[in-house]
């Protein structure tokens, strides 16, 4: 017998923005698309946002993070470019792997499916079956949200090799529904110092080159370190075939957090609405939004957290963006406390060096210590946890931070003198902190990409801690990223030298969080996950909150 099955669910007219990048990358792409994200959601729409990005890699797991900064996981152990954290964090939504997207794994998939038979024997083409793929991936991404609207954020600029597929797929799309796809393109507009005036000809140019591809864009957002004066706008519009209310000025502000109220001095909501032939919701305003982020301006007190770190030199620059999630978490969690932050990047190299003397630590409300790999800066880092468990300075480990904060206190308060994970030291006769049963077999045959213990874990916390005081609950689910662990056999030995195992996993092997007694140390916390990846301006994460509690009561 067949039954064949009527969807009673309403179905979605769903609205697709492409925002695009012209003339140089790095001017915002991924705030604006957050931003506009922010405007429709906040305008009454369920939003989603996916990132395209154009390299052959799989994720960004495997990459170096002097070539990609942090890499984002995702609840779903996606390993991801750091955007997708700020569309989470805009948007307050919890994104899939399915929101994400590399030309490796777009051609993964078609590979597959040809060699499945998928294509039923036809020749499969590059133009159109990558698209196509694109194309299915934008829309079960769509339909796993219910989104009423979808933002793609194709990375790098117009004009590149690399993102010639995805354009592609923004011109079929629109192609077949043209009411139902916009493009936005974001572009920059210098102001050469000796010029004296903003030139618009690259935007030209860019606008240009996209139209090469087939697609018009529909908003052209100008970036540039001052406003757009009118006659600029004019010059835009005529020349690249716009309407002036459709090029919207998008000068440097100090903080990304005002860019979809800045867009909204330009109508982009009211645009975008008109041309997609959204029908008007109740909206919610951006009125929260506005609030939190005031709040600071006007707070009187600042905590002063140092970041004790290992930092990435390229060229002559500094890379702190590998830990832009921990930098916003702080951010959440010192404004919903009224006080701004300051943040003092240490890097651990100089306590090694002496360089700088660890006693400096005692300047801050607070010292934090995130995540890493390797041995570059390790025993900087654990000087620096020894500092700050003896003198009493609020202290927050997060995921190396952790494992090193237990080689510290074996060491010094066990005396196991040469304790070490076996990440720096595989001959250490105490590797107190080892390599995961399943990781190994998994390193041993040489599969490293999304290879790690990632994602969603339990765990179970102990009352009256202040870990089970932070959250309020006895279970908690976190993401992770991490191949090694507390070498389980030595819990018992941590906990007779006086560490308490605050979090556990289920079966209560795993050590997720460490703590002192609140009556030894007044904050000396450390968790194996990323609680850093959790944290939303309107819900800072509760162990952050935590930190800068006990940051500011130190003072
Ligand atoms: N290098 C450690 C591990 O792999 C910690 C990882 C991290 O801090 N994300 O377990």
């Amino acid at each position: 017998m067949s039954t064949k099955k009527t969807s009673t669910a309403k179905k979605i007219d769903t609205k697709y923005i492409f925002v695009v990048g012209g003339v140089i990358s790095g001017v915002g792409k991924g705030i604006t698309t957050s931003s506009i994200g922010k405007i429709l959601q906040s305008r009454g729409y369920a939003v989603t946002a996916i990132k395209i990005d154009p390299y052959v890699n799989i994720d960004a797991g495997t990459m170096n993070p002097t070539e990609h900064g942090e890499v984002f996981v995702l609840s779903d152990g996606d390993e991801c470019d750091q955007d997708m954290g700020n569309y989470e964090r805009f948007l307050g939504v919890t994104l899939s792997r399915d929101n994400y997207m590399t030309t490796g794994r777009v051609y993964q998939s078609v590979i597959e499916r040809e060699r499945n038979l998928g294509y039923k024997g036809k020749c499969v083409q590059v133009v159109p079956h990558v698209p196509l793929e694109v194309i299915a991936r934008i829309k079960r991404a769509a339909k796993n949200a219910n989104a009423e609207v979808v933002l793609i954020e194709i990375g790098g600029t117009v004009g590149e090799y690399e993102n010639i597929l995805f354009l592609e797929a923004a011109r079929m799309m629109k192609m077949e529904n043209s009411g139902s796809v916009a493009v936005v393109m974001v572009s920059y507009v210098p102001l050469p110092s000796k010029v004296g005036e903003m030139k618009t000809k690259p935007t030209q140019h860019a606008v240009r080159t996209l139209g090469a591809t087939g697609i018009q864009p529909d908003i052209i957002i100008a970036r540039s370190s001052e406003p757009l004066d009118a006659k600029r706008k004019e010059k835009i519009a005529l020349f690249c075939n716009i309407s002036k209310d459709r090029v919207i000025s998008a000068p440097d502000i100090d903080s990304v957090y005002d860019v979809p109220l800045n867009f909204e001095k330009d109508n982009v909501g009211d645009t975008l609405v008109k041309t997609l032939g959204l029908k008007k919701k109740k909206t919610t305003g951006l009125e929260s939004w506005k609030h939190f982020f005031e709040a600071p301006k006007k707070a009187t007190k600042t905590v002063q957290i140092a970041v004790v770190g290992k930092y990435f030199d390229t060229g002559d620059f500094v890379l702190s963006d590998s830990y832009i999630s921990v930098i916003e978490a702080l951010k959440y969690s010192a404004y919903a406390q009224k006080s701004k932050i300051n943040l003092t990047w240490i890097n651990s190299k100089d306590f090694e060096t002496g360089k700088l003397k660890v006693s400096i630590l005692k300047k801050y409300d607070g010292v934090l210590i995130p995540g890493g790999f390797g041995s570059t800066g390790v025993e900087g880092k654990i000087k620096a946890i020894e500092y700050v468990r003896l003198n009493k300075i609020p202290f927050f480990g997060i995921c190396y931070g952790m494992q090193l904060a237990v080689i510290e206190y074996t060491r010094n308060v066990l005396k196991w003198k040469d304790a070490n994970t076996t990440e720096v030291n595989p001959g250490t006769s105490w590797p107190v902190i080892d390599i995961l049963p399943e990781q190994k077999k998994k390193l041993d045959s040489k599969q490293y990409g999304n290879s790690m213990r990632l994602g969603n874990y339990t765990a179970n916390l102990q009352k009256g801690t202040h870990a089970y005081g932070a959250y309020g609950a006895l279970s908690i689910i976190e993401r992770h990223r991490h191949r090694y662990e507390v070498y389980p056999a030595i819990m018992p030995d941590l906990r007779d030298a006086g560490l308490i195992l605050s979090g556990l996993s289920p079966d209560e092997t795993l050590t997720e969080i460490i703590e002192l007694p609140k009556k030894v140390h007044p904050f000396f916390v450390a968790v194996q996950f990323h609680p850093e990846f959790l944290a939303r301006p309107l819900s800072p994460h509760p162990l952050f909150s935590a930190f800068i509690k006990a940051s500011l009561n130190k003072k």
